[in-house]
């Protein structure tokens, strides 16, 4: 796929590594275990949204936009790579959060609210879940249009087809370092929330003909649920990119053993999975996407379902920051209560 018929800014001058996890793979008696560093990428604290913002706010700026207007969760990862965007392109930027979690927003809580805050977010609107939100997004660009202002808005996580474009460079990305390294992938493990990261890799994988099946990791919905939703999206991104084949349905897969009791709430499997991350390879994990993801992939080697032979590229897709905001779950004080 040519992907440089669209325009692009660039946030991370170089691809991401492709590490070894081999303490790690060790403690689990199972697969040879890889991990993919998006959660080095470039903006504040970068993740994959990073990637999905490239083209994004490339867009923004070809429409003459002042002002990034987005959406997200009370501690979204996404709403704050989406303001540091807008700083380092000298655009303001206006977030609508949602507590999906009754209560969970406090102005003054730490993790990414806090960084909202450092990286100069221009106004905030608290919702709660289930409110009309791209409502509220078309308010804030009315509002801004009644000052002659030009608001753009990016959908949640960055997920539409343009915003995934991202993950199918990196399923590029991905083939040329496992070419240039000799590396044999024989799966992909991510976690699946919005779509536009896994719909993205797939598009990327099967557009390049690349024989890499991708298990998603839910952190939110039911399996069937978003089987559906990654499909629909990995369909549109693949036919936006100019591939000449569809997406076929079986290419898609999603578990949703580790969601727990919601999206963003504590489960002791993610729990473990971001203190046996931290202290078998020193990465910080984070505990509402990357934590429940790896739990996922902790579980499918220990079960034998991802078997010994195997080598697995776990997609590292950043939100450490919110760690920060979770030290009393997270914290071995808290593990002893
Ligand atoms: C948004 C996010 C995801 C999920 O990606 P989607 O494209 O929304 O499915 C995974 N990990 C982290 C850290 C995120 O912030």
């Amino acid at each position: 796929m040519n992907l440089a018929r669209f325009e692009r800014r660039r946030y991370t001058p170089h691809p991401t590594a492709i590490e070894a996890m081999p303490h790690l793979a060790r403690e689990l008696g199972g697969a040879r275990l890889l991990i993919k560093r998006d959660d080095l990428l470039g903006l504040a604290g970068g993740g994959n949204k990073t990637r999905k913002l490239e083209f994004l706010v490339a867009d923004a700026l070809a429409q003459g936009a002042d002002t990034l207007i987005t959406v997200g969760a009370v501690q979204s990862n996404h709403c704050r790579l989406t303001a540091a965007a807008a700083v380092r392109e000298g655009l303001k930027c206006q977030l609508v959060l949602e507590q999906r979690v009754p209560g969970s927003y406090h102005a003054d809580a730490s993790g990414n609210n806090f960084l909202f805050d450092l990286l100069g977010v221009e106004k905030i609107e608290v919702v709660d879940l289930g409110a009309d939100l791209a409502g509220a997004m078309a308010a804030m660009q009315a509002a801004l249009a009644a000052q002659g202002r030009r608001g753009y808005i990016i959908p949640g996580g960055g997920s539409n087809p343009l915003g995934s474009l991202g993950y199918v460079a990196c399923a590029e990305e991905i083939l040329q370092q496992a070419f240039e390294q000799s590396l044999r992938i024989d799966r992909i493990v991510v976690a699946s929330g919005s779509a536009g990261t896994h719909a993205g890799l797939v598009a990327g994988l099967v557009g390049n003909s690349a024989g890499i099946p991708v298990t998603g990791i839910n952190v939110r919905r039911p399996r069937a649920e978003q089987e559906a939703n990654v499909h629909k999206l990995a369909v549109e991104v693949a036919a936006f990119a100019g591939a000449s084949a569809p997406v076929p349905r079986d290419a898609i897969v999603c578990r949703d053993e580790w969601v727990g009791p919601g999206y963003s709430l504590p489960t002791p499997e993610m729990i473990a999975a971001v203190r046996l991350f931290a202290a078998t390879e020193g990465v910080l994990l984070d505990p509402v996407y990357t934590g429940k993801a790896a739990a996922g992939l902790i579980a499918l080697v220990r079960s034998g379902e991802i078997s010994r032979d195997e080598q697995v590229l776990f997609l590292h897709t950043g939100g450490s920051p919110v760690l920060y905001a979770n030290q009393g779950i997270l914290g071995a004080t808290a593990q002893a209560a």
